[in-house]
This record gives structure tokens, sequence and C-alpha cells, in this order.
């Protein structure tokens, strides 16, 4: 199956640190929760929260953030079981950082990643449609209906801040564990 694998808060915590960085740096009072609802109204604008983000990359905060170990346990199995691509909101000039810090952090990393902040509105399903994908794993609402509705499977890992999506294309999981086990189900059922 063809599967397309969000990055942020999906294989590794994104938001939590994020939003210490800015606390600390910016005197902010933001959240996980705040950050996941709504990420480029977090902060006085959007100029302001792609700014705290360059910043909190140039400075190398990005290289300490943590992948879920349930994903790291798996993902050299997903690699061969699944045809696997990255598609992440990131936008395409932190490409390389982004890979050095995949290829240090997971075994034989060889995997496409897909940017989809730059273009059409930063729209995965697009993406999805063009690379023929079945499911999407995603933690972000937006994402999750827009591929949804495009009539693309998704499995939703459950957070604070996609509580409230609900579509019959989209499947919540707690754990990279789980949705191993609704993977065998879809090949099961040939869906
Ligand atoms: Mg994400």
């Amino acid at each position: 199956m063809k599967l397309a694998i969000d990055i942020d808060d999906t294989i590794l915590g994104f938001y939590r640190e994020f939003a210490e960085f800015c606390n600390e740096r910016y005197g902010t009072n933001l959240t996980e929760k705040q950050l996941g609802l709504d990420f480029f109204g977090s902060l006085n604008s959007k100029g302001e929260i792609i700014s705290a983000l360059r910043t909190f990359l140039d400075e190398g905060h990005g290289y300490n953030l943590k992948f879920f170990e349930d994903f790291r346990g798996i993902f050299g199995k997903l690699k061969e079981d699944h045809d696997l691509i990255l598609l992440t909101s990131r936008s395409y000039d932190l490409r390389e950082k982004t890979l050095e810090f995949l290829r240090e952090n997971l075994e034989d990393f060889d995997l496409e990643v897909h940017y989809t902040f730059d273009y059409l509105a930063g729209k995965k399903s697009f993406v999805c449609k063009k690379e023929d994908v079945e499911v999407l794993v995603d933690d972000d609402g937006g994402n999750a209906l827009d591929c949804a509705e495009n009539g693309i499977k998704v499995f939703l890992l459950n957070k604070s801040w996609n509580k409230d999506v609900q579509h019959e294309n989209i499947v919540r999981c707690d754990s990279w564990i789980e949705i191993i086990e609704n993977l065998e189900g879809l090949k099961e059922n040939g869906d």
C-alpha cells in the first residue's frame, strides 16, 4: 500500500518543544494545543510565527526534536511492507536540515520527502493524488479533512488539537502500533 506520512507531531514531537521555545524567548504563553489548532494564528501575525520558526530551526533546536519511540521501532518493517513517502507542511527551504535530521535519526533513511508549504495553499490532497497515495497518516485536522474529502483514507493520530475532526474516511489511532493494526485490516479487506 502507498502511504504518505507527516513529520511533525506524527513521527516526532514538535509543538511542545516549539511552544516552550516561544514562551522562553518571546514571553508568550503558548501551548501545543494552540499551535495544533491554529499554528499561523498563534502569535500576532503569520510573519511573526514564521520568523520564530526560522529562529528555532536556525539555532539548531530542530535537532533536539524526539522521534516517537513506537515509530522508530516499526520504521524498518513499515518500509519493507509498504511504499512510503513523507509529506510535510514544512517549506522547501528547510529541505537540507530536514533530510540531514531524518538521515541521522532513522536507520537507512531513503524516503522521498514532499513539502507542501510553498504551493497550492499547502494542500496535502494535491500531493496524495499526484503520488497515488492510498493512506495519509497525520496529526493535523485540516490536512485530515482535506484528504478525507478527496477520497483518501486518513489515519489521524489522536491529539488534543484534532478532537472535533470527523469524516467517514478518517480513522482515529492512538499510536503507531494501532496504525499498523489498521493497515493490516485494510489489506485483509482488500480495501
Ligand atoms: Mg503534523
